[in-house]
């Protein structure tokens, strides 16, 4: 049984390779592929207003699929979470607790690196969907 309903998307391939190129290159301990999304989860409307939350190998979605796979910028900051904090275990339910205690929500350590990464990472998440997109043949007509 599933605690949480919400639907279970995976990201379109084009999508997926580009985000395994710029994980890969930051250490991530685990792959792309292997990050669920759950798009309308009740989990995260549990959670006040957030758009979105994380679990190891988990993103749950307010809102739909769609919407984040169009968002780089957000798509980044919660590959980020999942990715170099969830998987590599420095980032543990008590642990951000303890940091939003002493820190606050906005200057909370996990939530500046995950600013960071998604602005510096940003252009190149463009980059890559936009010549993936250029290079890929025609759709028939
Ligand atoms: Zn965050």
């Amino acid at each position: 049984m599933r605690p949480f309903p919400g639907n279970r998307v995976a990201p379109p391939p084009l999508l997926r390779s580009s985000l395994e190129q710029i994980f890969g290159a930051a250490g991530a301990g685990a792959s792309v592929e292997q990050v669920r999304i759950v798009e309308h989860s009740l989990f995260t409307r549990l959670h006040g207003r957030a758009i979105a939350t994380t679990r190891r190998r988990r993103i749950y979605l307010r809102g739909s699929a769609a919407e984040f796979f169009g968002d780089p910028v957000l798509m980044l900051h919660e590959y980020c979470h999942v990715l170099l904090q969830w998987e590599t275990g420095s980032l543990t339910t008590l642990r951000y607790l303890r940091e939003c205690l002493r820190r606050g929500y906005w200057n909370n350590r996990f939530e500046v690196q995950a600013r960071e990464f998604a602005r510096s990472h940003e252009f190149q998440l463009r980059e890559l969907l936009r010549r993936g997109t250029e290079s890929a043949p025609a759709p028939h007509t």
